[in-house]
């Protein structure tokens, strides 16, 4: 009997071509199990993808996959989801695809609640396309266009995309795998726009110049500054300084984008029927 490893990937693309120590494949197991877990018809599911390391998870799941171009994976995604409603169509981006050159595209998306799963690799960097920070990079870190560190305040993504229109915003980090894999399954059950940020390590790009240390370093410093919401309650705000939530962050119901796209669609046909 095949593993879900062996049904979900694309074997015969494998080996990876990401760098020892990093975090992505922790987070492309993550989805495998929670596509077991949902019994993903293949057939009748869409991986999407932008540019950067991480999008290169989709070439190695076993569904109709699509590498699109930088920024631009929602757009896609926006345009398979109205043409076939009932598929299931998940995003992959990471930091700087989802919220700076893709940043139009995410708050439109939240705000319509299109039933899209993205699910954010955030690596803190730009890590293929040459180590330039993202506006996901926490102030302080070098990049290679801030050798002297940045000075810019992230995004907290969670917020940003609850602020435009997400009903299910979720974070957790590759150390906390298992989680990962209940909140990619829980987003991917919500019917409306689910966001579920993946903290992850890049020891190559990231790591190396904010001397984090290896892979296995990067994982711990994740356990380190990581809070479950249920644990952050009996923090103070002086405990939580440096630190960030993981977990279920918000959930709420709200009408979504391709229901009412259709219900539209019969409004009119209706009118010029009557005309
Ligand atoms: Fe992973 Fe960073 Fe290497 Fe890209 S550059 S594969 S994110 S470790
Ligand atoms: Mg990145």
């Amino acid at each position: 009997m095949q593993n879900s490893a062996e049904k979900y990937l694309r074997t015969e693309k494998l080996p990876h071509i990401w760098c020892p120590g990093c975090g992505n494949g922790i987070v492309l197991g993550a989805m495998v199990r929670a596509f077991e877990k949902l019994g993903c018809d293949q057939d009748n599911t869409v991986i999407v993808s932008g540019i950067g390391c991480s999008s290169r998870a989709a070439g190695y799941m076993d569904f109709n996959t699509l590498h699109t171009t930088h920024g631009r994976a929602l757009a896609f995604a926006t345009g398979i989801k109205l043409a076939r409603p009932e598929i299931t169509v998940f995003v992959i981006m990471g930091d700087g695809d989802s919220s700076s050159i893709g940043g139009n595209h995410l708050i439109h998306a939240a705000r319509r609640n299109i039933d899209l799963t993205a699910v954010i690799f955030n690596n803190s960097i730009y890590g293929m396309t040459g180590g330039q920070y993202s506006p996901l990079t926490p102030t302080g870190s070098r990049a290679t266009t801030a050798p002297y560190s940045t000075i810019e305040r992230p995004f907290d993504l969670p917020d940003l995309a609850r602020a435009a229109g997400a009903t299910y915003v979720a974070r957790s980090t590759s150390y906390h795998a298992a989680m990962l894999t209940k909140l990619i399954t829980a987003g991917a059950t919500h019917k409306g726009f689910s966001l579920i940020e993946a903290i992850t390590a890049c020891p190559v790009s990231f790591g190396r110049r904010n001397k984090m240390g290896d892979g296995y370093d990067m994982l711990m410093w994740q356990k380190e500054h990581a809070v479950p919401v249920e644990k952050a309650k009996d923090k103070t705000p002086e405990e939580m300084r440096g630190k960030f939530l993981i977990g279920e962050l918000y959930k709420t119901e709200a009408p979504e984008y391709t229901d009412l796209y259709n219900q539209l669609i019969r409004k009119s046909q209706m009118i010029s029927r009557e005309e």
